[in-house]
């Protein structure tokens, strides 16, 4: 919802940019010194076995969980702000197993909370837009939150935080137990986001599902990089043995 201040570096319009990224609870530091950059239209994969680091990494770029280093979005600094705050400036989480749908409330209920902090004039495109990316979540307006499937239910954590309309979506293991039909749902809602010029963080263990949708990758073991590269090719045993094992 901010005016487009960008970055121009190679050619590349840089929406988020993190350097030397830290995610800590209380003393324990569980990850050390990630730096990303995401530019418009991109996507990056954050992948890694369970516990390395993957959701700390992505708490600490939102705010969510405590950390250190040097987090902009559009231009601008925003490492010292609060997760809401962070918000604000155009930058919008989606958390791991739809924490954020209001289950006794109706589909519409919830895509309208989503919406609140729009301006009133830009609300009405908003909400088409999102039921557009969708359709499913228009048929189902009026249905309880908590009646939809997996699958609706991850849709209408993404039109949620899609509200806002943010710079930068982050998602956390959006696929987590929803079954591979809805994949297809989930990577056309990506391209469209792409082509809105949307800068998108994922963490995923769906190696294959990230493979797919990611214009980049980089994996983490323990907390660090091990890898990270332009594609990830499935068919080689390094890359792979780097996602599950950590191995550089
Ligand atoms: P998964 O795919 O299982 O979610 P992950 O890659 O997202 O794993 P994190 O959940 O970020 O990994 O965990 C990184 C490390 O931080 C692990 O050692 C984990 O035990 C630890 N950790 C995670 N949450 C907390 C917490 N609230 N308090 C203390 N340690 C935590």
């Amino acid at each position: 919802m901010n005016m487009m201040k960008p970055t121009v570096s190679a050619g590349r319009s840089t929406i988020i940019a993190c350097a030397n990224v830290h995610a800590r609870y209380g003393r324990i530091t569980v990850v050390s010194d990630v730096t990303l950059d995401v530019a418009a239209g991109e996507m990056i994969a954050i992948l890694g076995a369970n516990g390395a680091g993957k959701s700390s990494l992505l708490g600490a770029i939102a705010g969510t969980v405590a950390g250190s280093g040097r987090i902009e979005v559009n231009g601008q600094a925003i490492n010292s702000l609060p997760s809401h705050k962070r918000a604000v400036m155009g930058l919008s989480l989606v958390p791991e197993q739809r924490r954020n749908v209001f289950a006794a409330m109706s589909v519409k209920e919830n895509i309208d909370l989503g919406l609140r902090l729009l301006p009133i004039a830009e609300r009405e495109d908003q909400r088409d837009f999102i039921m557009g990316l969708f359709p499913i979540l228009r048929e189902r307006q009026s249905a309880g939150a908590g009646m939809l499937s997996g699958g609706e239910q991850q849709m209408l954590a993404i039109s949620l935080a899609l509200g806002r309309k943010p710079d930068v979506m982050i998602f956390d293991e959006p696929t987590q137990g929803l079954a591979p039909a809805v994949f297809d749902t989930l990577q056309h809602a990506f391209d469209v986001l792409k082509k809105r010029g949307l800068a998108m963080i994922l963490a995923e263990q769906n190696v294959p599902f990230a493979a797919r949708v990611a214009d980049r990758y980089m994996i983490l073991s323990q907390g660090s990089v091990v890898r990270e590269g332009p594609g990830l090719d499935l068919a080689n045993p390094e890359d792979i043995a780097a996602v599950f094992l950590g191995s550089k």
